[in-house]
């Protein structure tokens, strides 16, 4: 199943053109990059730029079988970015914007598994910026992120990972977009390797069980993950997660839980740049293997 030229600029918009996809089907959905590929080079004036039409993401796919309150899993199979992407930096925009006199654009070819910048050649791994269901309320813009998802700028949503995301409609509406070949974590600038991808994925709901927030795991690690306006309101909400799965599938108390994440656990940093903050707790997992 291939879902392209189907895009959405808020979460829980499109749901009469969504597309219905079976579970355990790999999606393929064709993601423009950030921008909505409006940057053709670097001397693009980035004044030009439609602010209303960045952050595109692909879908939605109607989830065959997903009822509200369910979990869906989400295993991201592939993500096949395009060979050139685009960074930029722009007055006000990140942690830097503040010092930013003048915008400018900045392409970079990815060869040979690397992002070549100048002479730096930086292995790359492609991720997913954007990914996430209809929300609970009113459509939420794509570049926000949320307990839906969202725009959480994930450097850990990447191929071979699994994604958990809580179901807030029957169907739950998966869309996703904004694929960077590579992002630092904090993604400073605002942009990372913004560039247009393939990205397949494969889902599967869980019936019985359900989250508030996204969850995610990897070969090594278990993740928490909390968006907010308030920076120390996502790090309370990703940590207390923590802890409560840990309260459950290793039968701690609060504080033994909380002890061992202030051991193990590292806070790291999704993105500290968009509307709303993103952090991830992450715990390995021969400590806990289990997430939901
Ligand atoms: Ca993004």
């Amino acid at each position: 199943m291939i879902i392209k030229d189907n895009y959405i600029f808020r979460m829980g918009d499109g749901k009469e053109k969504a597309v219905r996809v079976k579970q355990g089907e790999i999606i393929t959905f064709d993601a423009l990059d950030g921008f909505c590929n409006q940057i053709p080079d670097e001397s693009y004036v980035m004044d030009r730029l439609d602010w209303d039409n960045v952050n595109p993401a692909t879908g939605p796919a109607y989830i065959e079988g997903a009822e509200k309150g369910d979990i869906l899993k989400i295993e991201i199979i592939d993500i096949d970015v395009a060979d050139e992407g685009t960074m930029c930096a722009l007055p006000g925009s990140g942690v830097l914007g503040g010092d930013v006199v003048q915008s400018e654009v900045k392409k970079v070819k990815v060869v040979d598994g690397c992002a070549v910048f100048d002479n730096f050649k930086i292995p790359v791994k492609p991720m997913i910026g954007v990914i996430g269901v209809a929300p609970e309320g009113e459509p939420v813009p794509c570049g926000v992120p949320g307990n839906h998802g969202g725009n959480m700028d994930n450097a850990k949503i990447v191929k071979g990972a699994t994604l958990y995301l809580p179901v807030f409609h029957d169907g739950a509406y998966l869309s996703c977009g904004d694929c960077h070949a590579g992002m630092g974590d904090g993604e400073i600038m605002v942009t990372g390797v913004e560039i247009p991808a393939k990205i397949s994925l494969r889902c599967e709901v869980i019936k019985g069980k359900t989250i508030k927030e996204p969850r995610l795991e990897d070969a090594e690690n278990i993740y928490t993950i909390s968006s907010d306006v308030n920076i120390e309101k996502a790090i309370y909400s990703a940590t207390k997660t923590m802890a409560e799965i840990l309260q459950d599938k290793l039968g701690y108390n609060l504080n033994k839980a909380g002890m061992l994440i202030s051991l193990a656990g590292n806070l790291e940093f999704c993105q500290v740049v968009d509307p709303a903050l993103t952090v991830r707790m992450a715990l390995p997992k021969n400590i806990c293997s289990e997430i939901i």
